[in-house]
């Protein structure tokens, strides 16, 4: 980490650090690395994609003093949109599923945006957060529609900082690379990034149950199974930042194994995590446990457990979700 003053928020977004998860990894006889992005000022990995989206459309012209941000959002995009908005003057109108966890929308309005609240319909549906926040950036002067689906500045963001970042820190013994989709931006960068610098270095996507991603992969058509409560991954189309991404492989996680997971890493190794880092330390055990004795993987821990308090870390709704852990252990991996 380069030391000194960072003259502003933007500059402090990244460049975070590299855990190895000891009592995971001595267990698997494998390192398992976590790229700690709940510790970016906005609490989420999300953070670099907007300050990616904000600056490019600062140098295209499309963003001007006086502006507005528009995006739909599971909610980390809009966190992060509406505190870099603020530092640069920016209005933020967040347009969000009605079905996100309460401390999102909580924290959305305490950071200033306008948030819309939208019924959680399919995409094909016209009422979907996507098309609204379309709609409202069309109709609203001066407004940058953000679109982290399509905007390649997301991806770009990751290929230029995250992926960089951990082949600096964890690269010369790095085996695999294992990481969810919700825009497809932090896998595509990252995998890029890491397969040009060393073409061996598997890239394994997981998927949560409801996406189609894992179908996709394994044979190229979108289908899906299931459903999940995990939020910001799993998605039933294939986005521009996803497209051209180097894959291997998928793996499908439950989100019984991922609320097993988390309270792992809670209790076990003092990481609290929210649902979609802990999908992916599951998956990145399971890839860990097909390579080599000594093999490291790396692994991103997308936002922190405070925003999963009501659900994740609440235990009457586990329970009234059939998802109480229960494990003592790791043996549900
Ligand atoms: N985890 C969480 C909690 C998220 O909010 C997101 C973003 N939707 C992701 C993972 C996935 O990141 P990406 O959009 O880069 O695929």
């Amino acid at each position: 980490m380069s030391g000194g003053v960072r003259p502003d928020l933007f500059a402090a977004v990244g460049d975070t650090p590299l855990i190895r998860i000891p009592h995971l990894s001595a267990a698997l006889g494998r390192n398992i690395l976590g790229k700690a992005e709940h510790l970016n000022p906005g609490g989420s990995v999300k953070d670099r994609a907007a300050k990616y989206i904000i600056e490019a459309a600062e140098r295209a012209g499309t963003l001007a003093a006086g502006g507005t941000i528009v995006e739909g959002t599971a909610g980390n995009t809009g966190i992060a949109l509406a505190l870099l908005g603020n530092a640069r003057g920016y209005r933020t109108i967040i347009v969000i599923p009605d079905d996100q966890s309460p401390e999102k929308f909580d924290l959305l309005r305490v950071l200033g945006a306008d948030v819309r609240a939208v019924p959680a319909v399919p995409f094909a549906d016209e009422n979907n957060y996507y098309h609204v926040a379309r709609r409202i950036a069309q109709e609203t002067p001066n407004a940058l529609w953000a679109d982290q689906f399509n905007n390649l500045a997301n991806r770009d963001a990751h290929y230029e900082t995250t992926g960089p970042e951990i082949w600096r820190d964890g690269g010369a013994t790095l085996d695999a690379f294992v990481a969810a989709a919700g825009t497809g931006g932090t896998f595509a960068g990252v995998s890029r990034f890491l397969k040009e610098q060393n073409e061996a270095i598997r890239c394994v996507l997981a998927d949560p149950l409801g996406s189609a991603l894992f179908c996709y992969v394994k044979t190229g058509r979108l289908e899906f199974e299931g459903d999940s409560f995990v939020e910001g991954i799993g998605i039933k189309r294939v986005t521009d930042n996803f497209k051209d991404a180097p894959v291997d492989d998928a793996v499908r996680v439950s989100d019984r194994d991922a609320v097993e997971m988390a309270h792992y890493l809670l209790r076990e190794e003092g990481l609290l995590l929210g649902g979609s880092a802990a999908l992916n330390v599951v998956a990145a055990a399971r890839v860990a446990k097909g390579c080599p004795a000594g093999a490291s993987v790396v692994t991103i821990l997308c936002d922190g457990g405070a925003r999963a308090m009501s659900r994740l870390y609440n235990a009457r709704w586990l329970a009234e979700n059939e998802l109480t852990p229960t494990a003592r252990g790791l043996e549900f991996l």
